[in-house]
């Protein structure tokens, strides 16, 4: 038994290099609430938690589950957690709860790595792969300003590059045309929708874009609409993916079931853990579809170590994964912690989540969430 007995969070506003620019809008910054639990024997575990809709609100729904954390077996996540939903009654809100749990997992997942001295990846199976392949997120407010960033990161070595669309039609075709003339026919290019066209709309804009050698589009329908994906499916020239669409195990089968989708696009803050995280890619693997890890904004460095683990560690990984921490000025990590080389990172072999936590990053980030607060999408 390791008894937890704190569960702290720190509320912070963390400010992006420049703007990041999706379907939705184009935020200045990423709200985060950093989670720690305690132990007994003065072990603290760092857990990563989104608040880019509201810190507030996150940092609510943990607090409301505080009293069935402490007092537990850290060792037993899946026993704690299953709590969490069922005594804490958000079973039927999983889609905003899980954001939250996931850094509470997460750092019940460190605090047990570090009381074992071992890396979490040997507490999950062990490493499967020796390093995780990243695919390069391309930025920028105008064609001209996409295709420089995207020859950037073919210059630094990615050789899958993804980059939002769901802006406006003609804007997007000059966009994704600029980008693929920039890096030529040898890299990669996926497409994310964000949920922004309608089934016309992406009937016609798949046809329009078969001509610029097109990985994938992410996501091009609303999330409900699995009929529509299916649809879709049979009748794109290019594969369609599911991401929003999914969080759980249970819609992984359902997008099995309905045939909506050939990657499963999903994240630890979706599924509400890293553990779920493993289980719903499972559920693909019997399927055989492979696992596309997919970042929210409102992740730090802290998540792509958790990634680092937990990814390693799931056979039906696909290649060009997202993180999301690459857009901060400064993350809470100390420096130099997560390092890409020719698009992959090594997997941590330190205790736990092997993370530092660079506590004056994180000081000045709490005071700029007292300053600032929630940053607007
Ligand atoms: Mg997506």
């Amino acid at each position: 038994m390791m008894k937890v007995v704190d569960v702290r969070t720190h509320l912070m506003s963390i400010p992006h290099l420049k703007d990041y620019r999706w379907a939705i809008g184009s935020p200045r910054g990423t709200n985060n609430v950093l989670v720690e639990v305690e132990t007994e024997d003065g072990i603290i575990g760092y857990g990563d938690a989104c608040g880019t809709r509201s810190a507030e609100a996150v940092d609510a729904t943990i607090r409301s589950v505080r009293r069935y954390v402490i007092g537990q077996d850290a060792f037993r996540s899946q026993l704690i957690m299953d709590t969490l939903y069922r005594k804490g009654n958000w079973s039927n809100q999983r889609r905003f709860a899980n954001q939250a749990f996931a850094g509470i997992e997460m750092a019940l997942w460190d605090a047990c790595g570090k009381a074992l001295g071992q890396p979490l990846h040997r507490l999950l199976g062990g490493k499967y792969h020796e390093s995780i392949h990243w695919f390069g997120f391309v930025q920028g407010g105008t064609p001209d300003a996409l295709a420089d960033h995207a020859t950037r990161l073919t210059d630094q070595g990615f050789d899958i590059l993804y980059m939002k669309i769901g802006i406006r039609d003609d804007i997007d075709l000059l966009s994704v045309a600029s980008v693929r003339e920039a890096i030529g026919d040898g890299v990669r290019l996926r497409l994310d929708v964000n949920e922004a066209w309608t089934r016309t709309q992406a009937i016609r804009m798949s046809r329009q874009l078969e001509p610029f050698n097109i990985d994938w589009i992410e996501q091009p329908l609303v999330f409900w609409d699995f009929e529509g994906a299916a649809l879709l499916r049979s009748m794109s020239p290019i594969p369609t993916i599911l991401d929003q669409s999914i969080f759980t195990h249970y819609d992984v089968l359902r997008m099995i079931r309905e045939n909506a989708s050939d990657v499963l696009v999903l994240g630890f803050h979706e599924t509400g853990g890293l553990l779920q995280l493993r289980n719903a890619a499972a559920v693909a693997d019997a399927a055989g579809i492979s696992l596309n890890r997919h970042a929210v904004l409102g992740e730090s460095g802290l998540s792509t170590l958790a990634a680092l683990h937990v990814l390693s560690t799931i056979p039906n990984l696909a290649d060009g994964n997202q993180i999301m921490s690459g857009l901060f000025e400064q993350d809470v990590l100390v420096d130099g912690q997560v390092e890409i080389t020719n698009a992959r990172t090594p997997v941590p072999d330190q205790p736990g989540l092997g993370a530092q936590i660079n506590w004056d990053s994180v000081g000045r980030f709490k005071r700029l969430y007292m300053e600032v607060g929630q940053y607007p999408m």
